[in-house]
């Protein structure tokens, strides 16, 4: 595609001009032609304590689009050998070009670095205001490097970035640290992003917080964070949202994306549709009855009848108090509980998400709905990925029953009391907690037994067992940031929920999985890079993430083909990334249960993932060989 030029007009001459002015040298570097964009990220180098104001480099903006797509390629060219924990490693707030503007659920900025958990590049979103917040302070994104030598927090507002002390908030969690600074620069137009303890102490699957509540999960962010003695990122803006460069063709292709979003027949219309009603949570009885719910460390495919404790029916009919949303969004599928009875009565929180209470409920083999929720909201505080914590615990109560301990003391499945005292062990690394700290692939391979944790690259499985779903077995095997469900969702095609009605599969089939993934893969990492929550999939497809992408950058030449094709390109970024990493060939791979142990509950009984097969057909689609990009792939894909 070549890029277009627009001519330029008497108000954006007047843009440009103002824009090289001394007074403004910094706040607008490049003179990009693509609209939409603030075309300003800031650099700050935390060992020198320097903020530097950059454009975008026009070519990466086309390439990369943003968010995680754009901060992959900041992170490539920082160099793919880095330590993840040295002041080496970059670690990138991004924003992509819808986010912060009036697109439905468009209040998503990805957290991109090289992972300390996998060693991979990793990309976390979080949803919430802070990345519209950022986007309104006038930025795409913010890039760390180096360490600072004490803790220091960035604030954000009107253009600039200024570093400041953040010893009076080192060592809180990460409620008392946004109380802190809500009281310090007040609640309005604020936003907080804060690591915890975890982070602080290095607990390898740390993450960001945003808002009390909200996480960038995945992949030891927080864990970075901690590293450069970063503690929080707070920024104060009023809402004032981008202009398109298109306008009529904007409105057009908003109008589109929001009516099928309302559309009833969706599971995204408010009030309405099952993510609307009972959040991500409606999956649990839903997998359960399939035969696709790992429960006991996936040794079983389903938890029995008692797994409706645990799901967002239950939360819906018991505990629910509040239905929040993100920026721009009509779905609220956020669900603020209170816990109305027993030693954690009056807690409340949000939000009771599937995957948190499948990792620290039925995974970890028990189902009380009121420990689920302490449980998340300890994560919350103390910043840690709660579907990497269920995987450490159920890794661990798995070597108990074995007696693979070699010293440590047992835990019993389902100990929920024990799992609640060991979420604060693990978030200071104090005794047994030091070592889970490490996450259940380190743990179970420090014992000498790394078949028990159930996890690819070093992360752990999320909640759907790929027995019985089979296209979760090769997206776990072949994600970019070790085991993942969001790199590509086929449940959506194996579930039959709109709009991929027509791709509909058979979730136990596995003829056709190698190349349904690899359509997703590209596909998410498009809208990921523009950022839109990853929800809207659930009632958006192709043509509406490229028609809204063209009509607010100024493109109308982009086409569908121009999407799948940019994803693919971000897809064989981050592969390539990691083949130079050291992830080369066999490094897609599933936990050895999930090929070799069939499964014996209703729905999925007797089947075992055919890994090999749909990983066949899945690099013939891709055209890689054993898991690495060749050179030919990455001069078609313009990667550079
Ligand atoms: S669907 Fe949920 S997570 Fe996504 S933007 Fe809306 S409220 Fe936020």
């Amino acid at each position: 595609m070549l890029p277009r030029q627009r001519p330029m007009t008497e108000e954006s001459r007047e843009t440009l001009l103002n824009s090289l002015s001394p007074e403004n040298f910094g706040q607008r570097m490049e003179n990009m032609q693509l609209g939409g964009y603030a075309d300003k990220v800031a650099h700050v180098d935390l060992t020198a304590g320097i903020v530097e104001y950059k454009g975008i480099p026009e070519d990466w903006a086309r390439l990369y689009i943003g968010a995680r797509g754009l901060g992959v390629r900041y992170v490539y060219e920082n160099g793919p050998t880095v330590d993840p924990l040295s002041p080496e490693n970059m670690l990138c707030f991004m924003n992509g070009p819808l986010t912060g503007t009036a697109a439905n659920m468009s209040g998503r900025m990805a957290i991109v670095t090289k992972s300390p958990l996998t060693g991979t590049v990793t990309d976390s979103h979080h949803g919430g205001w802070s990345a519209a917040r950022l986007r309104w302070a006038g930025f795409d994104g913010l890039v760390f490097t180096g360490k600072s030598p004490t803790p220091v927090y960035a604030y954000i507002e009107d253009g600039k970035v200024e570093l400041k002390d953040a010893s009076a908030v080192w060592g809180l969690g990460v409620h008392a640290t946004v109380k802190y600074f809500q009281e310090m620069y007040g609640e309005k137009d604020l936003t907080v992003i804060a690591i915890g303890q975890a982070g602080e102490h290095l607990v390898r699957y740390a993450s960001w917080v945003n808002e009390n509540d909200r996480a960038s999960g995945r992949g030891g962010t927080g864990c970075v964070g901690g590293s450069k003695n970063l503690k929080a990122v707070v920024i104060k803006a009023e809402k004032s949202l981008p202009k398109p460069a298109d306008k009529d063709a904007w409105k057009k292709a908003h109008d589109r994306a929001l009516a099928v979003i309302m559309d009833e027949a969706n599971i995204t219309s408010p009030r309405k549709g099952g993510l609307s009603l009972y959040g991500t949570n409606v999956l649990m009885n839903i997998t359960n009855t399939m035969g696709a719910l790992p429960s006991w460390n996936g040794r079983v495919t389903g938890y029995g009848d008692e797994c409706e404790n645990l799901s967002g029916e239950h939360v819906y009919d018991h505990i629910l108090v509040n239905n929040p949303t993100c920026h721009a969004c009509p779905v609220a599928c956020k669900k603020e509980v209170e816990v109305k009875d027993g030693m954690y009565k009056g807690l409340r929180m949000e939000s009771v998400e599937y995957e948190s209470a499948w990792a620290l409920g039925a995974n970890s083999g028990h189902h009380d709905i009121n420990a689920v929720v302490k449980m998340i909201d300890q994560c919350n505080d103390f910043g840690m990925d709660t579907i990497e914590l269920g995987n450490a615990y159920s890794t661990y109560m798995e070597c108990s029953e074995k007696g693979y301990l070699n010293g440590f003391a047992p835990l019993e499945w389902g100990d929920w009391p024990r799992m609640i005292e060991l979420t604060e062990d693990i978030a200071y690394r104090r005794g047994v907690g030091n070592a889970l700290a490490e996450g259940p692939a380190r743990f179970a391979a420090n014992l000498g037994h790394a078949e028990v944790s159930n996890t690819v690259k070093g992360q752990g499985i999320p909640a759907y067992d790929p027995r019985g779903l089979k296209g979760m077995g090769i997206a776990y095997a072949t994600s970019n940031r070790g085991a993942c469900h969001l790199r590509a969702y086929t449940p959506a095609a194996e579930l039959n929920i709109m709009p991929f009605q027509s791709l509909s599969v058979d979730p136990l089939e596995w003829d056709g999985k190698g190349k349904l993934v690899k359509a997703f893969q590209d596909i998410h990492a498009f809208s990921d890079s523009l950022d839109l929550c990853k929800f809207s999939a659930f009632a958006q497809g192709v043509d509406e993430y490229t028609q809204q992408y063209a009509a607010f950058v100024g493109l109308p030449e982009f086409t569908v083909d121009d999407m799948l094709k940019t994803g693919e390109r971000i897809y064989n970024l981050e592969r390539h990334y990691n083949n130079l990493a050291g992830h080369g060939e066999g490094s897609d791979y599933l936990p050895y249960r999930f090929t070799h142990e069939p499964s014996t509950e209703p729905g999925s009984e007797g089947h075992t993932c055919e890994l090999d097969l749909m990983l066949a057909e899945y690099y013939g689609a891709r055209g890689w060989q054993n898991g690495v990009v060749p050179e030919w792939k990455l001069q078609e894909l313009e990667v550079r």
